[in-house]
C-alpha cells in the first residue's frame, strides 16, 4: 500500500501541471448557504475513501486552465455570488490560495469543501481571509480513519477540526459519510462525542454513501446493506443530526 508520504508526492507532481480544474458545475443553490454558486472541481485527492464515487476526479487529469476557470468567472460576474472550491481536494492544488484571491477580487464568496489533510492551507486562507465558509469532511474516528481514507492521518485531520473551532470569523459546518462496511452507529456517536469536546456545536450531518453495480467506487466495496439507524442515534447524539 502506498504511504501517506507516497500519495501526497504523487499529487503534488500532479498539483503542479497546468490544468488544476477537472471540471465546472455552472450553477448550485445547493452548496453554498444561502448564496447561488458555481462549484469548481479540482483534479487529485490526498485520501483514497473506498465509497469515493469521483475516481475520474481522484485518478483523472484535469482539463480545464486557472485561465479557463477564471474567464467563466468573469462571464458570471454579477450573476453568481460565490464559488466552490471542492473536489478531489481543494487544498492539494498550490495555486489555491492566489486563485481564491483572484476570486474575490472579482466580487464572488469562496467556500472550501475539504477532507482536512492540509491544516497548513486551511490555517493560510484564514489568515488572508481568502475564505467566507468551510465544509469539512470528519471521515471516521481515529481508530477507523486510516481503514476509511487509505491515510493514517486523523491527527492532520484533527489539526484543521481543532483551528476552524477556536476561530469564529468563517462558519464551518462539518459532515460524515457512513458506508455500513466502514462505519457504524457507535462510529457516528464517537465522532458527535469528539466533535463536542473540541468544541464544535453545529450540525453533524450524516449522509449515506451511495455503493451498487452501477456505481463505479475508488476502491472496490460490498453495496450498502444497511442505512444507519437514525431514529436509535439521534436519541443518543451529542449534537443535532441531519440525515442526507
Ligand atoms: S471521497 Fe475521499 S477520495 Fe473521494 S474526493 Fe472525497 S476525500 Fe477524496
Amino acid at each position: 500500500m502506498a504511504t501517506l508520504a507516497d500519495n501526497e508526492r504523487r499529487e503534488r507532481r500532479r498539483a503542479r501541471r497546468a490544468t488544476p480544474f477537472h471540471a465546472i458545475t455552472p450553477f448550485t443553490l445547493l452548496d453554498f448557504p444561502g448564496r447561488s454558486a458555481c462549484i469548481l472541481w479540482v483534479a487529485g485527492c490526498n485520501m483514497r475513501c473506498g465509497y469515493c464515487h469521483n475516481p475520474d476526479i481522484v485518478l483523472g487529469e484535469g482539463k480545464l486552465t486557472e485561465e479557463d476557470a477564471l474567464a467563466f468567472l468573469r462571464r458570471r460576474q454579477g450573476l453568481l455570488d460565490g464559488i466552490v472550491l471542492s473536489g478531489g481536494e481543494a487544498t492539494i492544488w498550490p495555486g489555491l490560495a492566489d486563485f481564491a484571491a483572484m476570486a474575490k477580487a472579482l466580487g464572488f464568496a469562496v467556500k472550501l469543501d475539504t477532507n482536512g489533510l492540509r491544516p497548513d492551507v486551511v490555517a493560510r486562507l484564514l489568515d488572508r481571509r481568502l475564505i467566507d465558509q468551510v465544509a469539512l469532511d470528519y471521515k471516521a474516528p481515529a481508530a477507523r480513519f486510516e481503514k476509511v481514507t487509505g491515510t493514517p492521518a486523523f491527527a492532520r485531520f484533527a489539526r484543521t477540526l481543532d483551528l476552524l473551532c477556536r476561530q469564529s470569523d468563517v462558519p464551518f459546518d462539518v459532515r460524515t459519510t457512513v458506508h455500513d462496511a466502514l462505519l457504524d452507529e457507535n462510529d457516528v456517536l464517537d465522532i458527535t462525542i469528539d466533535l463536542t469536546r473540541r468544541g464544535y456545536s453545529g450540525t453533524l450531518a450524516v449522509q449515506q454513501a451511495v455503493a451498487g453495480p452501477d456505481r463505479p467506487l475508488l476502491t472496490p466495496l460490498p453495496p450498502v446493506r444497511r442505512k444507519l439507524d437514525a431514529v436509535w442515534l439521534a436519541a443518543r447524539s451529542a449534537l443535532p443530526l441531519a440525515f442526507r
